[in-house]
C-alpha cells in the first residue's frame, strides 16, 4: 500500500541520500548471516574493543550520578579539559573551554558546522574523493557543493590554481579532511597553509575534519590549528571514534570561535540537548589517561598498512597510492570497470557475491570515484591476506 502523505515529507530531504555505505553494509550483513565466509573490509570502524580504562570511567561517572542534562556545550570543567587537551596534542596555546562544544560525534559536528554557515545559494567546496556526509549537509541547507578533484598522481593531494579557480563570491567554507576517508592521502603543512590563505584573503571558513590525526604513517600531522591567527574562521572535528576505538560511544568536540561556539551549543538544545554525561566523562579518560591501548592499536594499523600495501602492489591491473594516514586504501580499478564497460557498484556486487570480499564502490565517495573501490584496513592481518587473496583471483579471472 503506497503511504498517500509520502509526498508531503519535506522536499529538502528528497535530495539527501543517507549515508550509502550503510545500506551497502547491510547487503553484505545479510551474506555474512546466511553464512558466508566473507573477509569484510567494508566499514570505518576499529575492530579493537574500547580500552578497559574508559570503560570503567563511564560505569563511575553513572554510579557518581551523573545521568542527567548538562550544559549543552559540555560540562563546565570538562570543556576546560578537552581544551587543554587539544592545547597539548595540537602543540598550540590559544584554546580555552569557550572554544570547545563536546558533542554526540563527528558527523553531528560537521551538520552543525553547515546550519551554522550554509545559506541558500552558498557554495561550499569540497574535495573529491570525499568523506559524504559533507556533501549531503551542504545540500540539505540549500548550498551547492563545488568538487576540487584530489590527485592521485600527488598522492592525493590537490592542485593550488584548480582550488584557487574553483573560489568565487559565494564561497563560505572550505571543508578539508586529512588524513582522508576514503584516499589515505594526508595534506602537508603547504597545503593546509595554501588553503588557509585563500580563506583569510576571501573571508571563508575552513570546516577541518582531523578525526584521523592520530593515524599518520609518514611524516607529521598538518593541522589547520597551527595556522596562526586563524581561530576565527576554523572550525575543527576532532572525536574520539577512531583515536580510542568509540564510534559506539557516539562521541566528538569541535574546535572553533566562540561565536561559533555559542551557536553550535544553541543547536544543540535544539536538536539533542547535550552530549551522555557519563559518555563525556569516558572521553576525558580517554583524552588525559593512559593511552598505552590506543597505541598499540594505531601501531597496528601501520603494520596492517604495509601488509595490505605489499600485497595489493603484487595484483596485476590495479593500482593504488601507499596510504599515508587513516585506514583506508584506495584502489584504481579501472581497468575493470570503465575499462570493461561495468561500474563500479557492478565490480563491488561482482567482488561481494561471487569472491566474497566486502568493499565499498568509489562514487559513494564522489563524482571522480567510478575508477576506484575502497578497501578498509580496520581488520585483522589474516582478514586483509584472506581479501588480498581473493582480489587477486578476481582480478585475475576478470576481465
Ligand atoms: N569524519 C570522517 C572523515 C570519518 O571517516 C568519520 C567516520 N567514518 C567521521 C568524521 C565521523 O565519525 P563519528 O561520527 O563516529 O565521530
Amino acid at each position: 500500500m503506497t503511504n498517500e502523505f509520502a509526498h508531503r515529507i519535506s522536499g529538502r530531504l528528497s535530495d539527501c541520500q543517507a549515508d550509502n555505505s550503510f545500506r551497502l553494509t547491510a547487503e553484505a550483513r545479510a551474506l555474512k548471516a546466511s553464512g558466508a565466509d566473507i573477509a569484510w573490509m567494508m566499514l570505518g570502524e576499529p575492530d579493537f574493543d574500547t580500552p578497559w580504562n574508559i570503560i570503567d570511567r563511564a560505569k563511575l561517572a553513572m554510579d557518581d550520578g551523573w545521568t542527567h542534562y548538562t550544559h549543552s556545550a559540555g560540562i563546565d570543567s570538562l570543556r576546560e579539559r578537552y581544551a587543554e587537551y587539544v592545547n597539548r596534542e595540537y602543540g598550540v596555546r590559544r584554546i580555552k573551554k569557550e572554544n570547545i562544544v563536546i558533542q554526540p560525534g563527528g558527523s553531528m559536528i560537521s551538520y552543525l558546522a553547515c546550519v551554522t554557515l550554509i545559506d541558500p545559494g552558498d557554495e561550499a567546496i569540497i574535495f573529491d574523493p570525499t568523506f559524504p556526509v559533507y556533501e549531503q549537509g551542504i545540500r540539505m541547507m540549500g548550498g551547492v557543493p563545488v568538487h576540487v578533484p584530489l590527485d592521485e598522481k600527488i598522492a592525493w593531494r590537490f592542485d593550488y590554481d584548480r582550488l584557487e579557480k574553483a573560489v568565487t563570491d559565494k564561497t563560505k567554507a572550505i571543508f578539508i579532511n586529512s588524513p582522508q576517508n576514503p584516499t589515505g592521502g594526508v595534506f602537508t603543512k603547504e597545503d593546509i597553509a595554501f588553503v588557509a590563505e585563500l580563506a583569510r584573503m576571501h573571508g571563508i571558513y575552513v570546516f577541518s575534519d582531523e578525526i584521523y590525526n592520530r593515524f599518520v604513517y609518514e611524516g607529521q600531522h598538518a593541522s589547520i590549528l597551527h595556522v596562526p591567527d586563524f581561530l576565527e574562521q576554523t572550525i575543527l572535528l576532532d572525536g574520539h571514534s577512531k583515536t580510542y576505538a568509540m564510534t559506539g560511544w557516539r562521541l566528538a568536540f569541535s574546535v572553533s570561535s566562540v561565536e561559533v561556539a555559542e551557536r553550535f551549543a544553541d543547536l544543540m538544545t535544539l536538536i539533542n540537548c547535550n552530549t551522555a554525561p557519563f559518555t563525556q566523562w569516558a572521553g576525558d579518560e580517554a583524552l588525559h589517561g593512559d593511552q598505552s591501548e590506543s597505541e598499540k592499536m594505531i601501531a597496528e594499523f601501520e603494520l596492517r598498512r604495509n601488509h595490505i600495501y605489499s600485497g595489493l602492489k603484487k595484483i596485476d591491473g590495479i593500482s593504488l597510492v601507499k596510504p599515508a594516514g587513516a585506514f583506508y586504501a584506495f584502489v584504481n580499478v579501472e581497468k575493470f570497470t570503465t575499462g570493461s564497460n561495468r561500474t563500479a557498484r557492478e565490480l563491488q556486487r561482482i567482488l561481494l557475491h561471487d569472491y566474497h570480499v566486502a568493499v565499498l564502490p568509489g562514487p559513494i565517495f564522489g563524482r571522480y570515484c567510478e575508477n576506484y573501490i575502497r578497501l578498509s584496513f580496520a581488520a585483522d592481518r589474516e582478514m586483509i591476506t584472506k581479501g588480498v587473496e581473493r582480489l587477486s583471483e578476481a582480478f585475475s579471472e576478470l576481465c
